[in-house]
């Protein structure tokens, strides 16, 4: 498409393409997996191997002039150096948009109408609270970016707005600064991205544990902002568990919270800046809960008879004393799937062989009911096996079966490739995107059957073959994160109608199932019309009231969760 992204002028940090996930040079492709084609040629009516959806070029874009004034320009780049302020179009156009289906669908088409004027790269927090403190002193509206990931509309400017636009890009502060040997604690700034993160992290003998599927491309201050959530959430919690102590930016001052086990102090303010979003200020450092690199790490795959079978599995093991990094356990929809981009020298393939199905039917298994699953572990050599042991029983006891160590090493290797396939659709006119939830053990099925329900009903409405499919991931107390994927061929003309249609029509059912909004995806403006359902309007007008009180100019990522 043109307009290589690495045009960028800020060597030291990494960005995605322009216009998909990943980088350059990296994609999704079909030709070796021999069942692909003729698998989405079934679901969705789509020939993957006819030419590609043509979209714009990076020098097609209709992109709009930068409005800022000469004045906070200089200011800008007196204050950081002139090399880490931007204004060329490539550095605006990276930092307008996440990377939701809606937000590639207007990227490709050069949807455009609110660009971000400038983008800066702060080297420390001192910088961050010089240019927070100069672009409020001028009334100018500052976007928090960290690896641009998001799929929550969480980034892009306000379409009407008239102030100046600055993206506030944290990608130069990349260190882990200290860990606390004692006390399992690490202080990281905010910009950094997963993997290097762990590198500095694994070096010194630590983990931090949260493996987001976009951890390549995503950075802590973006987790943090946004309530992420790893595939290892079972064993290390999620982002709001591992995140003790925060450093934030806010107009001539500094929260700060100390990283404290637990505390009585009143409503957590911690808590009020998890999932904030950039609404009340820059999180510029993050202590975190880190762990010594376990001695051993072990997903193996398993086969349940049915989702049914699939889902009390999983709600076995939560109650009992196993205790996995991950249970996951996909629908028969998303096993089919699977099966379909294997490779024809997968671990799968070896594995779940003609032979092995042959068994399985003649023991009164429906193979079209077969569900898949990863189930992991983690810790000492002893440990792993008392787990591996106790799942076992509790697998056999709902019916399934081991299938051992290839799969999951499979899954291990692809789980971050996987990002890659939505922009292949888009390429040939299809759209896939995802929503998640999470609900009480009690409703989860019931949630279940009424999404799958709504999402025919949506596609049927729009004309079209759809498909969706689910997993269940991160496992609590009492209850779990249900992952829908979904996909259709779109028209063109209404690519974004049609998706809206879907999307709500799923999203509306997590609500009246008693689901969240999103487990693990934030709210941003594509969730936001779902905060009151989800915390009542006393709830939603509370942390309305939050941001007012915080920010009352509006000067810090307006239009956001409320
Ligand atoms: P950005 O997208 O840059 O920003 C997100 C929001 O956080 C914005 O509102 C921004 O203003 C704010 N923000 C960023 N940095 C700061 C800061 N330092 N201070 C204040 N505000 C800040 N999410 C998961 O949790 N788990 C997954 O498994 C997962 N898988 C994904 C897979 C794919 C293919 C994609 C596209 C997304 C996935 N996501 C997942 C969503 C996304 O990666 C997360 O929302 C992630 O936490 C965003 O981090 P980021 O650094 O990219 O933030």
């Amino acid at each position: 498409p043109g307009g290589s992204t690495d045009s960028t002028v800020e060597p030291q940090v990494k960005h995605m393409k322009w216009w998909g996930w990943g980088v350059e040079g990296v994609s999704f492709r079909h030709d070796d997996k021999p069942k692909f084609a003729a698998f989405v040629q079934k679901v969705i009516d789509l020939d993957v191997t006819t030419p590609g959806n043509p979209m714009l070029t990076f020098e097609e874009l209709p992109i709009p002039e930068p409005k800022v004034g000469d004045d906070v320009l200089a200011r800008l780049r007196s204050t950081l150096g002139e090399q880490h302020v931007h204004t060329d179009p490539m550095s605006r156009i990276v930092h307008t948009y996440g990377k939701s289906l809606r937000d590639l669908v207007k990227i490709r088409a050069g949807i455009l109408p609110r660009v971000p004027d400038v983008v800066v790269y702060p080297a420390d927090e001192d910088q961050v609270q010089a240019v927070v403190d100069l672009l409020v002193e001028s009334d100018a509206v500052i976007i928090p970016f960290g690896g641009g990931s998001n799929i929550a509309g969480s980034l892009e400017p306000p379409p009407a707005e008239t102030r100046t636009v600055v993206s506030l890009d944290m990608g130069r502060l990349d260190r882990v600064v200290d860990v606390d040997e004692d006390s399992g604690l690490a202080r990281i700034q905010a910009g950094v991205l997963g993997p290097d993160m762990e590198k500095q992290l694994n070096a010194r003998g630590w983990t931090m544990g949260h493996f987001p599927d976009s951890f390549t491309h995503s950075t802590l201050g973006g987790w943090v902002a946004t309530r992420s959530s790893g595939m290892q959430s079972d064993k290390y919690g999620d982002i709001a568990d591992i995140t003790r102590g925060l450093r934030v930016v806010q107009p001539g001052k500094k929260i700060v919270i100390r990283p404290l086990p637990s505390t009585s102090t009143g409503p957590s303010v911690r808590e009020m800046i998890l999932g904030s979003e950039g609404r009340l200020g820059v999180i510029t450092e993050v202590t975190v809960n880190v762990h010594r690199l376990p001695e051993e790490r072990l997903v193996l795959g398993y086969l349940f008879p049915s989702w049914s079978a699939g889902l009390a599995a999983m709600h076995a093991i939560s109650v009992s004393d196993a205790s996995p990094s991950i249970t996951r356990v996909s629908d028969a929809g998303e096993t089919a799937f699977s099966f379909a981009t294997r490779k024809k020298s997968s671990g799968l393939s070896s594995v779940v062989s003609n032979g092995l199905m042959a068994v399985l039917k003649r023991r009164g298994w429906d193979l079209d009911q077969v569900c898949l699953s990863f189930i992991g572990y983690e810790g000492g050599k002893d440990h792993v096996a008392r787990q591996r042991s106790m799942v076992k029983k509790i697998v056999s006891e709902h019916g399934g079966i081991v299938l051992g160590k290839g799969p999951g090493e499979l899954y291990d290797q692809k789980k971050f490739d996987t990002p890659y396939i939505r922009d292949f659709l888009l390429d040939r006119g299809a759209a896939g995107d995802v929503s998640e939830t999470a609900a009480p053990w009690s409703k989860l099925k019931g949630l279940y059957d009424n999404v799958v329900a709504s999402a025919h009903r949506a596609f049927d409405q729009i004309g079209v073959k759809g498909w969706i499919m689910c997993h269940l991931s991160h496992s609590y107390h009492s209850g779990a994160c249900l992952y829908f994927t979904f996909a259709f061929k779109q028209d063109p003309h209404e690519a974004i109608a049609q998706y809206d249609v879907v999307k709500s029509a799923i999203q509306q059912a997590f609500i009246e199932s008693g689901g969240t909004l999103s487990h693990h995806h934030a709210v941003g403006t594509e969730h936001a019309r779902w905060l009151a359902d989800d915390l009542s309007p006393a709830g939603a007008e509370l942390m309305g009231g939050l941001f007012d009180a915080a920010d009352p100019g509006h000067h810090f990522n307006p239009g956001k969760i409320t």
